[in-house]
């Protein structure tokens, strides 16, 4: 099936299919979002206004057989940080959309009339139709109301209430194969979706199929990309403990940030552990091990069940269990996976959310440790929109600045992830020059740093932090157009046959010829991009910088802080 760009116009509600341009062709995922934002939407407009638009693209090999290439990229100018933003997920939605022959789907405008409508994609293009029935539900009951009608085969992206709301923190969920959610959690791009008035999109290839150039030399590839994977002892490590494997790891290198980033460690990590949470899945009935989309070898997934057996929620990451866990000091996993869900209904991005409930702790709202009460905002405030759920919706720089909070740990307006930048540096350089705000996705040097992937990097030390984090971020762009998950990562770094594999991959289902050196390039050219949009959207080297109190609040228990100067952190961009 060839390719096509899906155009939907949501102004006069009509919708084209077109060629894929030229310049297009050799981009996917993260730098197709990003090249098409870069071209046809005016840096400086309003998120949230006609000029904004959302890309959706699968990657490069979404839709093959490749093993963990299921990620699907959404784009757009983000309404939380200003920036350009992409954030991807797994769930079926990408190898769909690429089974249904769709390179990218690009949605503009703004509605002239006051309703809501849902999108239907075919390998025959968009349907637009009018939506009453499912506006104000949760993502659970919108994918529950709509999937079953297909025996489960299509693919759902939705928002919750706070995409509908157009909170700053609402995200993009995916149906994943168990009828559970993904989410491309970053940034607000579910309060961009619910700008255009689209509550859902259903994905049905119709059985179409993606054409691999050279099945022979693919199937090779992949099976030696596979094994690399698998092989791993990272990848072993992620499959058995999950992200959540992270807490006691974290902890001990002392960058684990608590009760609102002022300590490292948190003294009940052993509660809220990977391990922990195994003990209580196993016992339980639950699944420790599990897929977001088919075809993962790695499957750091998991089902979480309650007390009574009964599924939680699925997916349980680190990041979220730190944020409510060490950083909002609640030290129950069955409280944070009751949070977890809410938040995966509601549709609002739980990194953001839950920093956003430590910097409410410091503010007096609530108390540390009161889990309890973080649901409750959850459902009572945040769901129905009071005038405290639409300040902890707009994320944590919006709690900050309503209570007059000082030590607020975002950059570019968007909060900092798990790892502190005062024990851990290289991630304090990957939040202070990514392209997207605080991401630890986007340069995740815990891989050198910490898990010592692809050499050692000492975390307490400046030397060679600029040089990690930009070979991180380069590789993670050119990643993040593949499709690939990036837990990838680690066996590229450590395992001399995963990279070549990749490119033989590429090249097989293409007919093409590209090198190691190319895939770096297309990297850089990437970064560039998207640093080239957010200069023309205002930005300046003086927003590539973290938040004071990191430079001067020492970090127990190894009393650091950051002290990159300025012109060390400016360096990033000398490539
Ligand atoms: S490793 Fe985890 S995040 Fe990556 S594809 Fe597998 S289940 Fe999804």
């Amino acid at each position: 099936m060839v390719d096509k760009i899906f155009r939907v116009n949501m102004t006069d509600l009509t919708t084209s299919v077109e060629e894929v341009p030229e310049a297009w062709a050799g981009h996917g995922g993260r730098g197709l979002t990003s090249t098409i934002i870069a071209e046809e939407v005016e840096p400086t407009c309003h998120p949230l206004g006609k000029n904004n638009k959302l890309v959706i693209a699968p990657g490069l090999l979404s839709g093959t057989v490749a093993a963990n290439s299921g990620r699907l990229s959404i784009g757009a100018k983000s309404p939380l940080t200003g920036t350009i933003k992409e954030s991807n997920a797994g769930g079926t939605s990408a190898q769909l959309l690429a089974k249904a022959g769709c390179k990218a789907v690009i949605i503009e405008g703004l509605p002239k009339e006051d309703k809501w409508y849902s999108l239907a994609i075919t390998p025959a293009g968009v349907t637009i139709k009018e939506e009453t029935e499912r506006i104000g539900m949760g993502n659970f009951d919108v994918i529950k109301s709509i999937s079953p009608e297909h025996d489960n085969k299509i693919g759902i992206l939705t928002i919750g209430q706070a995409g509908e709301m157009k909170m700053t923190s609402a995200n993009i969920s995916i149906q994943d194969p168990d009828g559970g959610l993904r989410s491309c959690g970053r940034g607000g791009l579910g309060a961009v979706m619910g700008s255009k008035k689209i509550k859902f999109i259903t994905i049905d290839p119709e059985g179409g199929k993606v054409d691999i150039a050279d099945p022979a030399k693919f199937k090779a590839a992949n099976r030696t990309f596979a094994k690399a994977l698998a092989g791993h002892p990272i990848s072993q490590a992620l499959g058995a403990y999950g992200t959540n494997v992270l807490v006691n790891i974290i902890n001990e290198s002392g960058g684990l940030p608590t009760k609102n980033f002022t300590q490292g460690q948190f003294a009940d990590h052993e509660a809220i552990s990977g391990e922990t949470m195994v003990d209580l899945i196993n016992e339980r009935g639950g699944k420790a091990k599990h897929n977001c989309h088919a075809g993962c070898v790695i499957q750091c997934s998991q089902i979480y069940n309650d007390a009574k057996g009964n599924k939680l929620t699925s997916g349980i990451e680190f990041e979220s269990v730190w944020a409510m866990g060490a950083d909002c000091c609640v030290a129950d996993l069955d409280c944070i996976a009751e949070a977890d869900r809410i938040m995966d209904d509601i549709g609002i991005d739980s990194i953001e959310t839950s920093v956003a409930m430590g910097v409410a702790m410091e503010a007096g709202v609530l108390e540390f440790g009161d889990g309890v009460e973080i649901c409750r905002i959850l459902r009572d405030e945040v769901t129905k929109g009071t005038a405290l759920g639409r300040i902890v919706g707009n994320g944590t720089g919006s709690v900050g600045r309503s209570f007059g909070v000082t030590r607020v740990p975002v950059v570019k307006n968007q909060a900092i992830p798990a790892y502190d930048p005062r024990a851990i540096k290289g991630m304090g350089i990957t939040y202070a020059t990514s392209t997207q705000g605080a991401d630890h996705t986007m340069g995740y040097t815990i891989t050198t740093n910490i898990l010592n992937v692809g050499g050692q990097v000492d975390p307490l030390s400046k030397e060679g932090q600029i040089e990690l984090s930009r070979n991180l971020q380069i590789a993670t762009a050119a990643i993040d157009s593949t499709g690939m998950c990036l837990f990838i990562a680690f066996a590229v770094l450590d395992d001399e046959t995963c990279l070549p594999a990749l490119v033989d991959l590429l090249n097989a289902r293409f007919d093409i010829a590209l090198t190691i050196d190319d895939v770096m390039s297309l990297g850089k050219h990437i970064l560039k991009l998207e640093r080239k949009f957010n200069i023309a959207a205002g930005f300046t080297a003086a927003d590539d910088r973290l938040p004071e109190f990191f430079y001067d609040e020492p970090l127990a228990p190894h009393n650091v802080v950051f002290d990159f100067t300025a012109e060390e952190i400016d360096s990033f961009w000398n490539f």
